[in-house]
């Protein structure tokens, strides 16, 4: 880390599972297993993974942690990673969804090659397994409504009750099944369910449902289906037909790995192996993608990729380099307990990755009028802004200087306390890189506001450096007026107003918790340099933040999204200059 003044500090909490316990990355309980198995022989060498998103909505940063896990391991073992996405709910699901996860998963940095799956490919042979079941006597058709079945599953405390339909004979089950998918009934009027255990202390496996008549066009199969597989008899057949070694979930399926194994073990067909992991939480942050479609639908933020979603599209907006995003995936480690990560946590990535990378400019955001009384009228100089400090052969912005600039209205103050050390009047500032000027008086309008403030210069502190050893605390920055362009920008807060927006009295919800004032526009004014920027650009006005031109930025009509604040930066800027 360099000890530039931008780099903030480790937050206080980077309170997170492997933080705490103290354990190096890379070394979590998935990454331990894998390696006991790779030592024994186990699975025989073959560390082979998958993600696999359902394309029902844009991928989140709990997603985020999903991918850096199956990628991550499967590149740190040799092995391989498939992106399979689990379709077979057309109802839900979208094209529009398939083409974002592919963008989202390739812009975080992984690569799936040729291993491209869709659970939808699997239908014909999801049907011939369904068929298996039956003629063992180990799946059979119901005729329940959906309401009956769940009030015969019962609940934890007592048993549930055997269907009427469950012992039908194989032919009439393999009958019915066949009509099923030939389009013979009304959408509910049948299921396939497994035949199991109506007593199991595992509601799940109180013979689950299968298969569903759903008429549904399925954006690859079209309407070649009318009954579709569900996600315990799918996904576990997915795993094991691409021969995945470790299929690797969250914590709630934990009760679903009774089934998984059921099933591929009753088939007799390759057994993938399911381990489960916590969930990503993140304070003041919404993952779910039923509530975050909820907030698209609604009008509550713009879109999907609105910079304030904790969506990928919506962190890339934002200004989010990937690489922060894995740094943070790697800090916030892999464990089996629940928790909360600190929303801090990734603001702390993103800065320490922006403070390395993002070029430095000025620009003023609530413009105040600066005149330098003894400055020439119609002289203008141009001074070196470097782009990157610590890095001095990256070289330099080129800022136009002349007798009226802007300054930021926070950087001044007519009834200065003591330890103000910005623009006061008799005060004496340096202008960054530039020179140091001295408050000499103000221009007020006929209401008495403050319309512009008068300065005299030094001409020998040229270029912001002391003339003759005299020392200023404050450095403020600046835009000279008459180059300056206007920009839109965008500062962003919080969505919500609580750590946990999930946590609502009685009659209320997440929606209750949002915050009205997460986004504020602002008419700003910028050197002109950065409006020639391409979109989806990172760089660092001086003391206001790292910032990045928007997907909509163009040099017309500049606007610009902050992506994190400096934070404690200020403070220490003042102190070293
Ligand atoms: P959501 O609750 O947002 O709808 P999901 O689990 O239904 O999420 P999927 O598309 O099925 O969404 O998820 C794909 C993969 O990403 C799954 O393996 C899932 O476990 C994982 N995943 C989803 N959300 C998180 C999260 N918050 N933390 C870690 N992994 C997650
Ligand atoms: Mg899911």
């Amino acid at each position: 880390m360099s000890d530039s003044p931008h780099t903030a500090a480790a937050p206080e909490h980077a309170g997170t599972a492997a933080a705490a316990k103290n354990e190096a990355p890379g070394k979590d309980f998935v990454r331990a297993m894998i390696e006991q198995d790779l030592a024994s022989g186990r699975k025989n060498g073959v560390v082979h993974t998958r993600f696999p998103p359902e394309p029902n909505g844009y991928l989140h940063l709990g997603h985020a942690k999903s991918i850096c896990l199956n990628f991550g391991v499967a590149l740190e073992y040799k092995g391989l990673c498939n992106l399979r996405f689990d379709d077979t709910n057309p109802l839900k699901e979208s094209q529009e969804y398939v083409d974002a996860i592919r963008k989202d998963v390739r812009w975080l940095g992984f690569d799936w090659g040729e291993r491209e799956y869709y659970a939808s490919d699997y239908f014909e042979q999801l049907y011939a397994f369904a068929e298996d079941l039956i003629r063992m006597g180990k799946a059979y058709v119901d005729s329940l409504s959906a309401e009956e079945i769940r009030a015969y599953r019962g609940s934890l405390t007592e048993p549930g009750k055997e269907s009427p339909y469950r012992n039908r004979s194989i032919e009439e089950n393999l009958e019915l099944f066949r009509r099923m998918r030939a389009g013979d009934f009304a959408d509910g009027e049948h299921v396939l369910r497994a035949k199991i255990d109506m007593a199991s202390p595992n509601i799940i496996m109180r013979d689950p449902t299968l298969y569903r008549i759903r008429r549904s066009h399925h954006q690859r199969t079209g309407d070649a289906w009318c009954i579709y597989p569900l996600y315990d008899f799918t996904h576990c057949i997915s795993d094991s037909l691409e021969r995945i070694s470790y299929s690797l979930c969250s914590l709630e399926f934990v009760n679903n790995r009774e089934l998984y194994d059921w099933v591929l073990d009753t088939l007799g067909i390759f057994r993938s192996e399911q381990t489960e992991f916590a969930r990503l939480n993140i304070t003041r942050t919404i993952l779910s993608k039923r509530k975050l479609i909820q907030l698209v639908t609604e009008g509550y933020v713009r879109g999907w990729d609105d910079p304030r979603m904790p969506t990928l599209s919506g962190l890339r907006r934002r200004g989010v380099p990937p690489e922060a995003l894995r740094e943070f995936c790697s800090r916030i480690g892999v464990s089996r307990a629940d928790n909360i990560v600190e929303y801090s946590l990734l603001e702390f990535c993103i800065r320490e990755r922006l403070n390395a990378t993002a070029p430095r400019a000025m620009a003023v955001l609530r413009p105040l009028k600066l005149i330098i009384e003894n400055y020439p009228e119609g002289q203008v100089e141009w001074f070196d802004l470097p782009l990157t400090p610590d890095e001095p052969e990256k070289g330099v912005r080129r800022i136009p200087f002349a007798r009226e600039i802007w300054i930021e209205q926070d950087d001044f103050r007519q009834d200065a306390p003591k330890k103000y050390f910005r623009l006061a009047p008799g005060k004496e500032v340096r202008l960054r890189c530039a020179y140091y000027v001295t408050c000499t008086g103000l221009q007020k309008d006929a209401g008495g506001n403050i319309t512009a403030v008068i300065c005299r210069y030094d001409p020998e502190s040229r270029g912001g450096g002391s003339p003759d050893g005299r020392k200023v605390k404050g450095t403020l920055h600046w835009v000279s007026a008459s180059h300056a362009r206007q920009i839109e920008v965008r500062l962003y807060d919080h969505l919500f107003t609580q750590d946990d927006p999930e946590d609502q009295p009685e009659g209320k919800s997440f929606l209750d918790a949002i915050n009205p004032d997460s986004l504020t526009v602002l008419s700003a004014l910028a050197d002109p340099s950065v409006c020639e920027l391409p979109p989806g650009q990172c760089l660092q006005f001086e003391r206001l933040g790292y910032f990045c031109t928007d997907i909509e930025h163009r040099p017309e009509k500049p606007v610009f999204n902050r992506t994190v604040t400096l934070k404690d930066s200020w403070a220490k800027l003042e102190q070293k200059q």
